[in-house]
């Protein structure tokens, strides 16, 4: 493992050094050993990794810190935030010179807390875990962890839970509420500190007659493809705040997250946004605007009102365009106006009959295609579960994947592969995570451990694995889980 603990060479101003604060009778509770391999992370005896996760032990090399970072957090300036119960312990350098940080979360107290314990519980843990690995199992850019501890470290909530720590891995921790700190707290910091985000993390952009406008353009392209991915797989994050979002566009800080079951576009999934104002369908805007928040912090740079409000202007159009490719494929069709709004009148069906939107699009490449039109619409009406399927909807529908199965040559069974390589059967349903998190409050981490094997291959049906469950929604009149900020 190359260690290269850059952000630690940064102004000291940026950060605290100081190291984890120890958890009570630390004992495992998951470990990604696929990924410990990956990056060749030297300390995979459960003894090792756990003394490490619980802040006991710090290796030689890592060299523990603190961030500091402000924000926007719900539409309203929030002052100085920063890790206020994380440290980013190290960063290494990948064979390819990309740079991964660690950062382990729920280590203490740090200068940063402000009223907060400086811990995170088994629950939210367990949470972001599950999730930051069954993103990046579904294909989009995010966090995850090589594992967590579980402790006997009393925390209060609303009860009296178990602390618990979690050893992230991402691109970055750098987020857009960095570049808002240094303008209030360090302006004369701005250049050398984006110059050092233009090195690490787009280099390619180095070269440009203006590197820092195309190292903006560059995080609004991948911002724009990651909200697109969200919505194609209908991911609610649930706390888009300016502090939350990496510069790398990938996922970042998802504690009251949700995968939207049954398909609402004004879903909210964070009890605690009493507003509403991260629903499911605000995502791309609540992004355009974090991302004018990030792109107006450059005035001072001396770059160009106008080429910035060009450069903020680009999200929309490629937002629509990645989201129109993905929402095409999901239908088995190609990429065209047309069938973009065929797609949008699938989604009509759904939110109207309040379908599953997993199950929904998975159903869609069963056989009914190539069967004559009344024993196709009945079929679909079956697996989808829709018994209104609109009859104008699957004529519609059926012509147009009968069309291009002609057009390309492609055999019936390749369509159905290509549509089940994008529509996935699993997703993390939060009355899953709540059996993994119940279990795991009692030390058994088994559920925990099924569902971590399920979600690696979220595209693969698994019937010896899978429990019925795991592909329905809860019943109409069934409570749902309640998710809060609390964590
Ligand atoms: P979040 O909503 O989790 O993104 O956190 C927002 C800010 O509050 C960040 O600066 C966190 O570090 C800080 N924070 C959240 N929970 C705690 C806690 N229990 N103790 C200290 N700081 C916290
Ligand atoms: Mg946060």
């Amino acid at each position: 493992m190359n260690i290269d603990n850059v952000y630690a060479k940064l102004d000291p101003r940026l950060f605290t050094k100081q190291p984890p604060t120890p958890l009570k009778n630390p004992r495992p509770g998951h470990f990604n050993t696929a990924l410990a391999q990956q990056l060749r992370w030297p300390w995979c005896d459960p003894e090792q990794w756990v003394s490490i996760l619980a802040g006991q032990t710090v290796p030689e090399g890592f060299e523990p810190l603190a961030m500091a970072y402000a924000g926007h957090q719900f539409g309203q300036w929030a002052g100085q935030l920063g890790d206020g119960r994380g440290l980013l312990l190290a960063q290494i350098r990948t064979p390819d010179q990309r740079l991964i940080d660690f950062h382990l979360k729920g280590a203490g107290q740090t200068p940063y807390s402000r009223q907060g314990d400086g811990r995170a519980v088994l629950r939210s843990v367990i949470r972001e875990y599950l999730a930051g690995h069954a993103l990046t199992s579904l294909g989009i850019a995010s966090s995850q962890a090589l594992g967590f501890v579980t402790s006997d470290t009393p925390v209060r909530r609303e009860s009296i839970e178990r602390g618990a720590c979690m050893l992230r891995v991402a691109d970055s921790h750098v987020r857009f509420g960095h570049f808002e700190w240094i303008n209030r707290f360090a302006p004369d910091l701005l250049p050398s500190f984006t110059q050092s985000m233009l090195q690490w993390y787009y280099p390619e952009c180095l070269g440009a007659d203006q590197p820092v406008l195309e190292m903006l353009k560059a995080i609004v392209k991948r911002t724009a493809q990651t909200i697109a991915d969200w919505q194609l797989i209908g991911f609610s994050h649930g706390v888009m705040n300016t502090d939350n979002l990496s510069i790398t566009g990938s996922t970042l800080d998802f504690g009251p997250y949700g995968f939207m079951e049954r398909f609402e576009p004004n879903w909210i999934n964070n009890h605690s946004d009493y507003s509403g104002r991260y629903t499911y369908q605000q995502q791309p805007s609540i992004a355009h605007w974090n991302l004018s928040i990030l792109l107006s912090q450059f005035l001072r740079l001396g770059l160009a009102k106008t080429q910035l409000q060009e450069t903020l202007a680009t999200f929309e159009p490629l937002f629509h365009a990645a989201y129109q490719k993905g929402l095409t494929a999901k239908m088995g069709l190609t990429n065209t106006d047309e069938h973009f709004q065929i797609g949008l009148d699938f989604l009509n069906i759904l939110a109207t009959e309040r379908l599953d939107y997993t199950q929904g699009f998975r159903a869609l490449s069963g056989p009914w295609v190539n069967m004559p039109l009344e024993k196709g619409l009945a079929s679909l009406t079956d697996t989808v579960k829709a018994p209104h399927l609109s009859e104008d909807f699957v004529p519609r529908y059926q012509a147009a994947v009968q069309h291009g199965l002609v057009q390309t040559r492609q055999p019936l069974d390749v369509w159905q592969q290509a549509l089940n390589s994008v529509n996935p059967c699993y997703i993390l349903r939060n009355h899953m995570a709540q059996a993994a998190i119940v279990q795991a409050e009692q030390d058994d981490f088994s559920e925990v451990e099924r569902l971590f094997t399920l979600l690696i291959q979220p595209y693969t049906e698994q019937p010896h694995l899978a429990k019925p469950q795991d592909t329905e929604p809860p019943a109409a009149h069934e409570a749902a889980v309640a998710i809060s900020c609390s964590s």
